[in-house]
């Protein structure tokens, strides 16, 4: 091989997704989970991955995308249903194992402070959750789900159980080569404030 050959093929082994460090982290319900740092990913955010331990290893690991959502995950917002979920999926993952990636695309990859501005949007001109996605100038959908493939073969994981609803999930991971063997839907978690952002997420072909 020539040196520039070389040059190239160590270009592409040290660009490859790969797992960046492995901690220990104790959670609420007494599991401790690894939680997985990566590099060389396609995007530059700092995405994670829980990995719960199973006790059955021969079940194809239970995986949740979760995209970050600072109003549901952390301070509680009846809004929408991202807070319910998360606590769902850390549930079944953690009983069964499997794995959470938590990707850090907030506001379905527009950001927090544009998702607030949609937030206005939706109250001021009573837009649903996508439209006032475009009403502000993006996608209703932006978010690309080829990062979770990357960390899912980082981790060395080709097949999975998929817990969703949601169709582009099961599409976008299949189109990068991981094999989803089984889709298991989410629970509804409904509430006076995020009926209408439900039924919006329905009628785009989420089986709610
Ligand atoms: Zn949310």
């Amino acid at each position: 091989m020539t040196s520039q050959g070389a040059a190239n093929t160590n270009r592409r082994e040290k660009d490859a997704p790969g797992i960046r460090g492995i901690t220990k982290l104790a959670l609420d319900s007494g599991i401790v989970s690894d939680i997985v740092s990566f590099k060389n990913l396609s995007d530059d955010k700092e995405h994670i991955a829980l990995v719960f331990p199973a006790e059955n290893l021969e079940l194809t690991p239970l995986v949740r995308l979760h995209s970050e959502c600072l109003t549901g995950d952390v301070l509680g917002s009846s809004h929408c249903d991202c807070g319910d979920q998360l606590r769902e999926a850390k549930e079944q993952i953690g009983a069964q194992g499997g794995v959470l990636l938590y990707l850090r695309q907030e506001g379905r990859g527009i950001g927090l402070y544009n998702k607030l501005d949609a937030y206005k949007a939706q109250q001021d001109h009573g837009l649903d959750t996508f439209a006032a996605n475009t009403h502000i100038g993006f996608a209703e959908d932006p978010r690309s789900f080829k990062v979770a493939a990357e960390m899912l073969k980082a981790l060395g994981i080709e097949k999975i159980r998929l817990l969703t609803n949601n169709p582009d999930k099961v599409s976008d991971l299949e189109m990068n080569g991981i094999i989803v063997e089984d889709v298991i839907s989410t629970g509804r978690f409904e509430t006076e404030e995020n009926r209408r952002y439900l039924q919006t997420k329905s009628d785009k072909g989420h089986s709610l």
